[in-house]
């Protein structure tokens, strides 16, 4: 189809080329040509879609002294998405870095490729129309006003006079400078000295005419030029200028239309990339490792001082995480609890299920997440991104259960291009972390208790192994107990109220032992087991002490009805270095403390010691046997 259409078009050039009769040829031809050009094979068919372009970055010169950017150094003064006019301006600007530099040659290149499709059967079709031109330069205007030859045709050839597509006419010089300074509409020049105002040649050969026509933008801005200049005197007419005109305004709009062609296919690569990046969130079981990845993709793509990960991760208390952050504060931030009641904006966005982005610049202190976090006043523009709303959310009432926030110390917006790749991103960084919270759950379930949340038995009785090289390099301390009269307490309350009661002592364990390299297991039905690496008897004692009294010192309140007191025994034994057996012994002679505990009068800490055990009938059982006694 295209083929037919450029041969039409050529006829109608030629027809137009007879004679002025036939001048009416001309607009026939040019639409001829244009209908060629747009029903010409697909580009993107013919190429490559997962070809060469990065994720590009132009720079934002103001950014050249933020300081504080979690990013990689190297890519800290760039901004992610390109506009337009960034696109040209990248090419020009001195002080820019070799970076954006490096970014906006590949995109030039990326518009290049197009040009050159569109371009060439337009110029030559202008050439065919004046055959004394010596080159047809086509210039493009930038934002700062420069201008830059987009494409040239010469006698010789495409691209002869300057090799450079994106030469620079310096400001008000030669022909160009004219046209857009002096804002006439034409220059017709019959005879040029020697070329020497031309401004657009690095060698000036001789040139001896010149036509030139402006571009405008809708509104009346002068966007281009279209320049035509030939080695004869006068050889060109006033009647040119029309024809100029029309392939002027065509070259503006087919470049208007390759320049975000380019952009589309640059922002379609980031999808891209990000399509190929997410499988790095998948990548491990753990949390953290998919966290990490997470990250590094943001830190990859977008601009922050601080980025975080939010999690809906505590419904019971209706409570989040932080569950990673980087950046400033982040030693503060990450892990830090928040509650879904608070007045923070990160919280609001994940009630909301919607995107929420605040400019503060100037403005009062807006909480992220609650009144006493660290006031950054610094962070001057946010950005939240929750997880969408599932049906679970419906249903339940609940906040999305995943967010990425980012902060700015300029409050410089995120693009919409960008919070739309965003949007996408979390999507399925959300879907990591089910699949990872999942895992973690399940891992949970099998070394856990339950009831409690303490470590299982089946858990103790394998890690009491590692126990046995840690006793090699330090004294280890074990203790066991056991709820005092528990049987009691299940005939008169109920069993539901004996589990709550085992929960609740199972907590106040844990608010006193639950630190360092310590286990805590739930040992059998109401017994529990301790042990603490690197203890002293001291610290083997009191820390059993604070047990006993953190269980006794107040009463159960279940059911709102009367307080129910409760008591433990615990028995302890210490495995210095002049203890040779295994810890399986040393939970034994624990085992055996607790029995002495129980029978002198329960509510106590009884420490195992040798020979007040010597001639006790517990050791002599223990003695024949190496399990662990077993109530
Ligand atoms: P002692 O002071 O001698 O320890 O008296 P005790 O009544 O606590 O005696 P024992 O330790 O033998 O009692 C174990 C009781 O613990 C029996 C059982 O009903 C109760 N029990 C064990 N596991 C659970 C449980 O998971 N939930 C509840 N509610 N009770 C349990
Ligand atoms: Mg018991
Ligand atoms: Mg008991």
């Amino acid at each position: 189809m295209s083929d037919i259409l450029y041969v039409v078009s050529g006829l109608l050039i030629g027809l137009a080329f007879q004679g002025g009769l036939f001048l009416f040829a001309i607009p026939f031809a040019l639409v001829s040509l244009v209908l060629a050009w747009l029903n010409r094979p697909s580009l993107t068919a013919a190429k490559n879609p997962t070809a060469t372009v990065p994720i590009l970055r132009a720079t934002r010169t103001t950014d050249a002294t933020a300081v504080g950017r979690i990013l990689r150094p190297a890519m800290t003064q760039t901004d992610p998405i390109i506009s337009t006019r960034d696109m040209v301006s990248a090419n020009s600007t001195e002080d820019e870095s070799s970076l954006a530099k490096l970014k906006g040659k590949e995109i030039w290149e990326k518009l290049d490729q197009e040009l050159s499709l569109i371009y060439r059967p337009v110029l030559s079709a202008l050439r065919a129309l004046l055959p004394k031109s010596h080159s047809v330069v086509f210039f493009f205007r930038n934002v700062e006003g420069h201008f830059f030859s987009i494409r040239q045709f010469s006698s010789a050839g495409e691209n002869e006079i300057n090799d450079d597509p994106t030469f620079y006419i310096p400001d008000g010089a030669g022909i160009i400078g004219q046209l857009a300074n002096r804002d006439v509409s034409r220059i017709l020049e019959g005879d040029l000295p020697n070329g020497k105002s031309l401004g657009y040649y690095k060698s000036v050969p001789q040139i001896h005419s010149v036509a030139a026509v402006p571009c405008y933008h809708a509104e009346k801005q002068c966007v281009g030029a279209l320049v035509v200049d030939s080695l004869e005197t006068n050889a060109f007419n006033s009647s040119i200028i029309s024809i100029l005109e029309s392939f002027a305004s065509m070259f503006f709009m087919l470049t208007r239309k390759s320049c975000l062609s380019a952009l589309n296919f640059i922002e379609k690569n980031k999808y891209y990339e990000l399509a190929k990046y997410q499988q790095n969130f998948f990548k491990s079981n753990l949390l953290k490792d998919t966290y990490k990845e997470i990250f590094e993709y943001v830190n990859q793509n977008f601009i922050s001082d601080r980025m975080m990960i939010l999690v809906y991760d505590h419904p019971e208390s209706e409570e989040g995480t932080v569950a990673f952050c980087r950046g400033e504060d982040e030693k503060v931030f990450e892990g830090m609890r928040f509650s879904f009641s608070d007045k923070g904006i990160f919280q609001l966005a994940m009630n909301s299920h919607v995107m929420m982005e605040r400019s503060l610049h100037g403005r009062e202190y807006v909480y992220r997440l609650k009144e006493g976090e660290p006031r950054n006043h610094a962070l001057q523009y946010l950005f939240v991104q929750p997880s969408s709303m599932t049906m679970r959310n419906v249903v339940k009432n609940e906040p999305s259960e995943f967010a990425i926030c980012l902060e700015r110390r300029e409050d410089v917006k995120l693009e919409q291009v960008e919070k739309d790749l965003l949007r996408f991103m979390v999507n399925i960084a959300y879907f990591a972390y089910q699949r990872g919270s999942q895992v973690e759950r399940e891992q949970f379930e099998i070394y856990h208790d339950a009831l409690t949340g303490l470590l299982n038995r089946r858990t103790i009785d394998e890690r009491i192994v590692e126990l046995n090289k840690v006793h090699q390099e330090k004294d280890v301390g074990v203790m066991m107990m056991d709820i005092d009269h528990f049987k009691h307490i299940n005939d008169t309350y109920g069993h539901q109220a004996g589990d709550t009661i085992l929960k609740g002592i199972a907590s106040r364990i844990a608010s006193v032992a639950d630190k360092d390299d310590n286990l805590l297991a739930r040992y059998g039905g109401e017994e529990f087991f301790v042990s603490i690496p690197g203890a002293t008897q001291e610290i083997l004692t009191g820390t059993a002490e604070k047990i006993r009294e953190a269980v006794a010192s107040a009463p159960f309140d279940i059911h709102q009805g009367a307080p129910i007191a409760v008591t433990v025994s615990i028995g302890c034994y210490l495995a210095t270095r002049e203890f040779h057996g295994e810890m399986k012994r040393a939970v034994s002679y624990a085992d055996a403390a607790l029995y002495n505990a129980k029978e002198t009068g329960r509510n106590r800490v009884v420490e195992y010691q040798e020979r007040t055990f010597a001639t006790d009938k517990a050791k002599e059982n223990l003695e024949g046997t190496s399990d662990v006694h077993n109530s």
